[in-house]
């Protein structure tokens, strides 16, 4: 049984390289190899293609990723792993480990400015800060496939008005087109979380799905909007500085309800929100 073996090799390396998984840097390794494949496949690779991986761990989706002739760099902030990585990919010559803090790479300059896909299995305690860094700073990335827990991905897809449609809902889906993939079970890791994970595939877009004057204005109206999710609207406005005058104007340049929760907002209305705001300064 390839699971088995997996497990084996796994508890191999572990046992031989006397590791001992860090729950703090959100250690759980793949055990199970279909799925492993089953990452690699989704991000679609061709030889050559350059690809990012963060936190290789012992290097099981490395080595997957390897295999398609990829041109792989892998970043683990655990120098512990740096020795087992050394011997789990000594026979690929087109894998590159960095040691760093991903959130304190300069991703752009690792990758060379050149375009390149993203295929990870995150560590969950700082999955949102890194898909944020890696969306906001506008890297060249085709496609991020990225292992996340399952609540993270349901949040990534939700659309507007659900319970869990939020900030990072409307950020991952204005710049990207999200699809979950499927669903991975705690067993098939080791030591096994506690929650069921998924793998989400967001293809990058070329061109936001809505146009705005101001892009920092509209991030601060989605801010704005779920930071106090149980307001209306027009008194979000008011609590982000906005005069009593400025609220109404605005409001009747959008035409949206003020007494409308900024939770039930789509990315059109959130743009037009932005526009009329920005429309409204100008005018002062
Ligand atoms: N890719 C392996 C797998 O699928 O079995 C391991 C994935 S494990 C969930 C997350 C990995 O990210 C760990 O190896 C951990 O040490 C590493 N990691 C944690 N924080 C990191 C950071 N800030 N920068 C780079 N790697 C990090």
């Amino acid at each position: 049984d390839a699971n088995l073996a997996t497990l084996e090799v796994v508890k191999y390396v572990v046992k031989r390289f006397g590791l001992h998984m860090n729950k703090r840097l959100g250690q759980n390794f793949l055990i199970r190899p279909d799925v492993v494949a089953q990452i690699a496949d989704t991000a679609d690779l061709k030889p050559g293609d350059p690809v990012l991986e963060i936190g290789p761990g012992i290097g099981t989706l490395t080595q997957a990723l390897a295999e398609t002739g990829a041109a792989v760099t892998a970043v683990e902030i655990d120098s512990h792993l740096l020795p087992v990585l050394d011997k789990t990919l000594e026979h690929y010559d087109n894998v590159r480990i960095i040691h760093g803090d991903i959130l304190k790479t300069d991703i752009a300059e690792l990758m060379g400015h050149k375009p390149f896909k993203v295929c990870a299995n995150l560590p969950y305690y700082i999955t949102t800060p890194i898909i944020m860094t890696l969306l906001e700073e506008r890297l060249p990335m085709e496609r991020l496939v990225v292992m996340v827990q399952k609540e993270v991905a349901e949040r990534m897809t939700a659309s507007p008005g659900s319970r869990i449609y939020g900030a990072l809902s409307v950020a991952v889906q204005y710049y990207t087109q999200p699809e979950i993939i499927f669903e991975i079970p705690p067993k098939a890791f080791m030591p096994a979380p506690e929650v069921t994970s998924a793998v989400v595939c967001l293809d990058v877009r070329k061109e936001p799905p809505v146009s705005v004057m101001e892009e920092k204005r509209f991030f601060q109206v989605v801010k704005a909007a779920f930071s106090q999710r149980r307001k209306t609207f027009a008194n979000t406005l008011k609590a982000a500085g906005v005069s009593k005058d400025g609220v109404a104007a605005i409001l009747a340049d959008c035409g949206i309800e003020g007494s409308r929760r900024g939770e039930t907002f789509s990315l059109d209305e959130f743009a037009a929100i932005a526009d009329a705001w920005t429309r409204y300064n100008k005018k002062q």
